[in-house]
């Protein structure tokens, strides 16, 4: 429930000048004119004239009073532009970049996994084959290494020592 702090008993709120009590601001507030919603509002908490308070102790009747006070507040010149609470920009969250590879066989820059990758998903099927292609060969070839033999001896993979 808010609360609703009344003037002092002799007050008497600039209504000519477009101000006026604002019962929840606890003081005489600066009214501005509200163009999205053609209502005055208090520049301080944004509550309207038409809020039963604000026209208790502003006097703001149907009796004429209450177009007067609108025209006071627009010719004050002040405007009420404050953004609506569902306008109010959420604060931003900082997303890493992500990772982006180019694809060492077709050139196609595509989203990474991680740093080590070479490849796009449809060549890096192809690299795999040809790996796997090659691999044989070099087995059927007897370019393997024979390990028992050579062990302690670098090995560069196309068949030949290295002294
Ligand atoms: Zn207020
Ligand atoms: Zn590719």
């Amino acid at each position: 429930m808010q609360v609703i702090l009344e003037p002092l008993a002799d007050f008497s709120p600039a209504v000519k000048h477009g101000k006026g009590w604002c019962p929840y601001c606890g003081r005489e507030t600066a009214f501005g004119w509200d163009f999205r919603l053609n209502v005055a509002r208090c520049l301080g908490c944004g509550i309207s004239e038409r809020d039963f308070y604000v026209r208790k102790f502003n006097n703001l009747w149907p009796d004429g009073s209450l177009e007067s006070y609108e025209r006071s507040v627009k010719k004050a010149g002040l405007e009420y532009d404050a953004p609506f609470p569902w306008e109010k920009k959420k604060p931003k969250i900082n997303i890493p970049e992500r990772r982006q590879c180019e694809c060492e066989l077709c050139g196609k820059v595509v989203p990474a996994a991680n740093n080590r990758q070479k490849y796009c998903s449809d060549c890096s099927l192809i690299a795999r084959r040809k790996k796997e292609r090659d691999r044989k060969r070099r087995v059927r070839h007897g370019c393997q290494p024979p390990l028992n033999k050579l062990r302690g001896l670098p090995w560069r993979g196309q068949g030949q020592l290295v002294d």
